[in-house]
């Protein structure tokens, strides 16, 4: 088989709802870089196209030669879907991404081939075999074996960019992270050693961007100051706005921050998780310090640096008073951006381990793994209160009046100059939850004082 004139379908899936749907929108946060990295390796005389199924719909009768999915856990049913619909027409699939990578032994029924782990030293003998008409059912790579110094810089071209609600751009620096939390799935598929790309050629591929915003999607950019601080100075001159996730050991180097603040950095998002020292420790998260967590918003907010916080509902020693002593942490914090979840066993994680061991399951759907529902059984209160719970914290966040008084903040004037594009989002969020009703009325008399 020739690999002229070859045309490659690369899908990443959308979800499917409660009532069998699948889930669509018309414009979507921010794209996912793994496709566009596969494109970047795929050689040119393949003819590619992405699709974002958020966004568009697949054509199934596509006369593309091959098709390639990448899955979250969440997407993970549809992307069988997907893949079924095409096998069933001949053509051949590979599907990789984190789930597949996750549970491969689940994943490798759904497709000709499966990918576990990074693609990168593997495309190119995916395709050959392909070609060869001898596609392996497995392909695996370990992030020991990966140097990404000098990796491609993704296709964002064959996006449709202008379909994406912000100007952000995705640029990915490091891979890796050197904690362990049992509930997160990215030292499994990236390593728990850092690595890291060229800084020129990050340089490089933020100079070539549509835009002036960049989002940095490492998993922990300044998990190594020394190199964070080589990355700031770097970025510089290049006049960007910029945000990233990190951990909160970057407010104790105010070197760093100054740096940061200095090149752009415009937000930080942090994985705070709990306010409860008891519920981190369940998690191996101890690094986390509650008793920081005020002088670290003011370390950001004094270098203008707004602050968006991740927080987690149900761990073992959460109870039902967790969403309201949580939400009010927060506000009484002057956390910019608090964004709250839902615990979630993620397959593959030491944390789903334990609830599997403790037959605390109680959902095997994976399209209902998205954060967002109770999949396992909490210690101290019901799965309903979890729920309900987690509805009334993202109510009371996402309400105008919370969100208003963030123009008060220190903040506030870093939020209106180079966040404004936020708040559409955060507008669309309000009327989500304000939809979603609480069964049991759980939480509605404080929601209600909130709203007075
Ligand atoms: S939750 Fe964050 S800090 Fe913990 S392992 Fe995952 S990426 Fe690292």
């Amino acid at each position: 088989m020739s690999s002229s004139d070859k045309k490659l379908l690369l899908i990443q899936p959308s979800q499917i709802d409660s009532d069998g749907n699948i889930k669509k929108d018309k414009t979507s946060f921010l794209p996912r870089l793994a496709l566009p990295q596969i494109a970047a390796l795929t050689p040119d005389n393949y003819k590619i196209t992405i699709i974002d199924e958020y966004l568009e719909d697949i054509d199934f009768n596509s006369d593309a030669d091959l098709i390639g999915i990448s899955a979250t856990t969440p997407q993970a049913p549809r992307a069988y879907q997907i893949s079924k619909e095409f096998r069933y027409r001949g053509k051949k699939v590979i599907l990789g991404g984190m789930h597949a990578s996750l549970i491969p032994e689940e994943a490798k029924y759904h497709a000709d081939s499966i990918i576990i782990g990074e693609a990168e030293n593997l495309w190119d003998k995916v395709l050959e075999d392909f070609e060869n008409n001898n596609l392996k059912p497995v392909y695996k790579n370990s992030p020991d074996n990966l140097d990404i110094l000098h990796i491609p810089s993704p296709r964002l071209d064959k996006l449709k960019l202008d379909k994406y609600e912000f100007p952000f751009r995705p640029v990915q620096t490091t891979r890796g992270c050197p904690h362990n939390c049992d509930y997160c799935s990215v030292t499994n598929f990236f390593g728990k050693s850092y690595r890291y790309r060229s800084i020129d050629d990050i340089v490089r591929e933020v100079q070539g961007l549509d835009s002036k915003y960049v989002m940095f999607v490492d998993d922990n950019i300044a998990a190594n100051p020394k190199r964070a601080k080589q990355l700031f100075k770097a970025i510089t001159p290049l006049k960007i706005n910029w945000t990233s996730q990190s951990t909160m050991a970057v407010a104790y180097d105010e070197e760093l921050l100054e740096l940061a603040q200095e090149s752009g950095c415009a937000n930080l998002m942090m994985g705070l998780e709990s306010i409860s020292a008891q519920s981190l420790a369940t998690v191996n998260k101890s690094f986390n310090k509650v008793d920081d967590y005020h002088f670290m918003v003011e370390r950001l907010h004094k270098h203008n640096i707004t602050v968006l916080a991740f927080m987690i509902f149900g761990f073992d020693t959460d109870d039902e008073t967790i969403f309201e002593r949580t939400a009010k942490f927060t506000e009484d914090l002057k956390i910019d951006f608090p964004v709250y979840w839902i615990l979630t066993p993620l397959p593959g994680t030491p944390f789903y381990h334990r609830m599997e061991a403790e037959g605390r399951i109680i959902e095997r759907d994976w399209s209902k793994y998205d954060c967002t529902n109770v999949v396992f059984k909490p210690k101290l209160m019901s799965p309903e209160t979890l729920q309900e719970g987690y509805y009334y914290a993202c109510k009371r966040g996402y309400s105008f009046k919370n969100m208003m008084k963030k123009l008060t903040y220190p903040t506030g004037f870093s939020i209106v100059k180079h966040l404004w594009e936020f708040i559409p989002y955060f507008i669309r969020q309000h009327y989500k939850f304000n939809r979603k009703l609480l069964p049991h009325n759980l939480f509605l008399n404080d929601y209600q004082e909130d709203k007075s």
